[in-house]
This record gives C-alpha cells, sequence and structure tokens, in this order.
C-alpha cells in the first residue's frame, strides 16, 4: 500500500511560528504555493496517480479554484487545520473552532464531505488526546497526525494503518513512515528527508516498504526557496538542500510506485481485523 499526500501551505509555513512575518512580508515573494502544486498536479495526471491534497484552510479560501480542480479530477482534499497551528498551541475549543472553520470552508469549495486530517507537524500528543473527539464530531475518518515508533498514550505506534481508541472514540490512523537513526525518527517517506537522503539509498526502501505514506509539500520542489527565507545560513541550507533535484526524483519515482490517496487506500484495509492501539 503506497499513498502519496502533500501538504498544501505557503512557504512561510516552515517557521514554526504564526506571527513572523508580515502579511506584505508573506505576500512579497510570489505564487509558489500554486505554481508548484499546478506542476503536481500535471505529473499525477500525466502518469494517472491519485494523491491526498491536505489543505490548510486559509490557503484553501486563497486558492478556491484550485482545490475545486483537484477534487474534480479525482484526488482526495483533506484538511490540515485553519493556520498551520500544531495541536499543541490550542485548547480543546480554539481547535475545534478552527478546524471547523477549516473544514467547512474546503467542503463549501468542493461539495464533498471532508473525510481526512494531518495534524500541522504531526502534532498529536498523550496532551492534546481531546482532537481525536474534536475531529470525529467534525466527520472526519481517517487521521494521518502520528508518527512510526514513537509512543503515543504508552503504546509505540506500529508501522501499518491501525485504530486508535481513546475513550469511546475510534480513529482510523495512517501513519507516517520512519525509521530510528541515532536516536532520532527519520520520517524517511518525503519532504526534508526525501530531499536529503541518497537516491540509490531511499529508493528500494521506498518500493519496497509494503506501507508507505509520502508527504511533501510545495516549497520541497521550490528551488528559489533560499530567496524567500531570510539571511539565516543554517535555514537556508535546511530548506533548499536537494530542492533542485527533488521534484525529478518524484518524478522517477512515479514510474515505479503506484500511488494512491488515503481514501482510496482506506477501502483496501480489512478494519475489523486491524490492529486496536488503546491511549
Ligand atoms: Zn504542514
Amino acid at each position: 500500500m503506497h499513498i502519496l499526500t502533500f501538504d498544501i501551505e505557503e512557504w512561510y509555513h516552515l517557521y514554526d511560528h504564526p506571527k513572523r512575518f508580515l502579511t506584505s512580508q508573506k505576500n512579497s515573494h510570489g505564487f509558489s504555493l500554486v505554481k508548484e502544486t499546478n506542476r503536481i498536479f500535471r505529473l499525477l495526471e500525466e502518469k494517472n496517480l491519485k494523491a491526498t491534497f491536505f489543505w490548510v484552510g486559509e490557503e484553501a479560501q486563497k486558492y478556491p479554484l484550485l482545490v475545486k480542480e483537484l477534487n474534480k479530477c479525482g484526488h482526495e482534499v483533506g484538511v490540515h487545520s485553519l493556520s498551520h497551528s500544531k495541536i499543541s498551541r490550542e485548547n480543546q475549543k480554539m481547535f475545534k473552532t478552527n478546524t471547523e472553520i477549516a473544514v467547512k470552508t474546503i467542503e463549501d469549495i468542493i461539495g464533498v464531505k471532508v473525510k481526512s486530517y494531518r495534524a500541522p507537524a504531526f502534532s498529536l500528543t498523550n496532551e492534546s488526546l481531546w482532537a481525536l473527539e474534536v475531529l470525529t464530531d467534525l466527520g472526519i475518518e481517517y487521521d494521518n497526525s502520528t508518527v512510526v515508533r514513537k509512543n503515543l498514550g504508552g503504546q509505540i505506534i506500529p508501522s501499518t494503518p491501525f485504530i486508535i481508541k481513546n475513550k469511546d472514540i475510534m480513529m482510523k490512523e495512517f501513519p507516517v513512515n520512519s525509521f530510528s537513526l541515532f536516536g532520532f525518527n527519520y520520517k524517511y517517506g518525503g519532504s526534508g528527508y526525501f530531499r536529503v537522503a541518497p537516491y540509490k539509498f531511499l529508493n528500494p526502501r521506498l518500493i519496497s516498504s509494503p506501507y508507505l505514506m509520502s508527504y511533501f509539500h510545495p516549497r520541497d520542489f521550490d528551488k528559489s526557496i533560499h530567496r524567500k527565507i531570510g539571511p539565516n545560513p543554517l535555514l537556508k541550507l535546511k530548506y533548499r538542500l536537494g530542492t533542485q533535484r527533488a521534484f525529478r526524483n518524484l518524478e522517477t519515482l512515479s514510474k515505479d510506485i503506484l500511488w494512491t490517496s488515503i481514501r482510496d487506500a482506506a477501502k483496501k484495509v480489512n478494519w475489523d481485523k486491524t490492529k486496536i492501539i488503546e491511549v
């Protein structure tokens, strides 16, 4: 099962600080979100592949035609928060208000129920398990906010789809892959990890993985990202590394992997026999 996902968010969300930029700075660097999302879209059309596009609600408000087009062409449109705040930055009430606005915004655009959710930075933690109840209330069926091998509620996240049980909530969960490297969870299926890893090392691992959750952002393919992120040389290096070859590598992988969306993958999972992790 190989799943392809994209977090459709503006380049400045790479900073974990929602108020870091003035509006004028945010708008001063062109529209790489639209340009890169269109490039991804054309590639998927050409290869006849489907994916899940997790939209940040504020971005969906800005680019409704793009959201609509993706849905019309058979891709799944999921939700990735309202303004890219980690769950831990909000209390339950704020999380509910903001996520509801994001879900409704997207549903109004596409006319279809939104069923998949991903927390910014995979930020579902022991302290924010209440988010599962909020998501269930909003009609979310598939969550993608956990990382394989991480500890959640005293349980280790498995490397296949599973069900999280929290009180009376049962949420279908698609974790993002990781392996341990020097004690660090290396989320090898996408984004920066994909950009910097030697392709010859990563490629066979991705292709042979029985379960793969790949995830990218428009900025992962934006070669001009270094001009946008200010003078900090370390950040420039971190976000620029591998952008030159990332899209080419995605194209190559698209020949070898029959990627699909979460919505379509969920139909192939036997949920009655799936592992239940109680947290
Ligand atoms: Zn994100």
